[in-house]
């Protein structure tokens, strides 16, 4: 039994976020990924949620499956939308039954039905309080270096982070590309008097394809990175923008290591190799 919350308190972590796999093919390429990456002993992996009956059940299978037959440490993602308060009940007592003790409390993004039930919790503070009154959980929430986008504006977003951190045990935050996406979001959260851990979102950048969906999904790669990338793929084609990418993400992880980040957090796509590499440019434990 392993609380994240005192793991921040040992020492700086290092972890890793999954999706539930889809499909038998995505599952087979996740159990090697689980696989190679335990070699790397985790300090905790993530395991993301969608509201959906069915995408439900296959979270709380892969966490389960996690805390049984891994030696890994898992963080159950749950979202407020689509659920009424009795249904997250339930679910945050089912992990609890099983011994998962580490949870990641979400708003969730609202369904583009707009029949769709809402949910009856809005927020993901008002999922932190529940946690805390079914009791035994650590608690992260996200973080958005930017500004959530559904945001009116950014000190607003940092007011309603703040609140939220001061009443959860940690943050993890989208993924970004510049130290000072990270140092801005801290010093904000700190002129607000919340110094609890924020936790570094990483997620490498390994093909120029990938850039525009990088904005999609919620940060924007700089110009000076995408520079890097073409450069990299004038002089060598897609091997070299793959390290060039990687190159970029772990001088991220060592900038942020020497600003005193608690920890790394890798969005692994369910694929070990970059994650792997990263690891292994930094000299973390395994690699
Ligand atoms: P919330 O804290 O719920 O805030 C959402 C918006 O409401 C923000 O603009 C905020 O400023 C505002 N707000 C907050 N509180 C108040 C208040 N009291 N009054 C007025 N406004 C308020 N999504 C998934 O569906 N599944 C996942 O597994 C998942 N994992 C994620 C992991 C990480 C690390 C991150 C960064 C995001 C993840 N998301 C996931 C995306 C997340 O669900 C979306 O960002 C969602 O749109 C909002 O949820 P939240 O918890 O980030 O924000």
């Amino acid at each position: 039994m392993v609380k994240i919350a005192d793991l921040l308190k040992a020492s700086t972590t290092v972890s890793f976020e999954f999706f539930p796999p889809r499909s038998d093919e995505e599952a087979t390429t996740l159990a090697a990924t689980l696989k190679d990456l335990e070699l790397l002993h985790p300090s905790f992996v993530s395991v993301t949620y969608r509201g959906g009956a069915e995408s439900r059940q296959r979270t709380f299978d892969l966490v389960s499956m996690i805390q049984n037959e891994t030696t890994l440490t898992p963080m159950a993602h749950l979202i407020c939308v689509a659920h009424t308060r009795s249904e997250l009940i339930s679910i945050l007592e089912e992990y609890r039954s099983i011994g998962v003790e580490n949870l990641m409390a979400l708003g969730g993004d609202p369904p583009s039905d707009p029949d769709a039930p809402r949910g009856e919790l809005r927020y993901a503070t008002e999922l932190v309080a529940l946690a805390r009154e079914v009791g035994g959980f650590s608690i992260g929430v996200a973080a958005h270096p930017a500004g959530h986008p559904r945001s009116a504006n950014l000190e607003e977003d940092r007011d309603h982070l703040a609140a939220k951190l001061e009443a959860a045990d940690f943050a993890v935050t989208q993924f970004f590309f510049s130290l000072e996406e990270y140092t801005g979001l801290v010093d904000d959260l700190e002129r607000r008097g919340v110094t609890k851990p924020v936790l570094p979102g990483i997620m490498p950048v390994t093909s120029l394809s990938s850039v525009p969906r990088m904005a999609t999904m919620g940060s924007p790669v700089p110009e000076w990175a995408v520079q890097r990338l073409v450069d990299a793929d004038a002089a060598g084609g897609p091997a070299a923008v793959r390290a060039e990418g990687i190159a970029l993400a772990s001088e991220l992880c060592t900038g942020l290591m020497g600003v005193g980040a608690p920890g790394l957090h890798f969005y692994t796509l369910n694929r070990s190799s970059a994650t792997r590499e990263i690891a292994h440019a930094l000299g973390l434990s395994g690699a």
